[in-house]
């Protein structure tokens, strides 16, 4: 898979309660926000890629939303540039600034990843 988003954002985390760097990753077929203290991910889908004006598909409402922005390559213009990274309760995008191309990921599921299992 080809990298596309990779940010960090410290803050609050929902499960573990720490204030901890959660590590947010997003590519074409998918988006995850994983806490680094305690492995709890939230998965994302991707739903619509479609050119988008800045806070369209940001659904008031939610009470905690991290607009983060990432330097990425757009697949649209093609110009490696500012994106805003907008993440909410329900639905993850990623817009290009130069262009307006938007990726809209819906929320999924939510699970905890075990790093520090030991194998067998
Ligand atoms: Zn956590
Ligand atoms: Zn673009």
């Amino acid at each position: 898979m080809e990298d596309f988003i990779t940010l960090q954002h410290r803050t609050t985390c929902y499960h573990c309660h720490e204030d901890t760097g959660q590590i947010i990753t997003a590519v074409p077929n998918g988006a995850q926000v994983v806490c680094g203290n305690c492995g709890a991910t939230r998965s994302y889908i991707p739903l619509i890629e479609d050119i988008s004006k800045k806070g369209d598909y940001v659904r008031p409402g939610c009470y905690d939303i991290w607009n983060l922005v990432s330097a990425a390559l757009c697949r649209q213009c093609k110009v490696k540039g500012p994106h805003d990274v907008t993440i909410g309760c329900r639905n993850f995008t990623v817009r290009c600034r130069n262009c307006g191309f938007t990726h809209l990921y819906r929320f999924n599921l939510e699970f905890i990843e075990d790093p520090g299992k030991p194998s067998g």
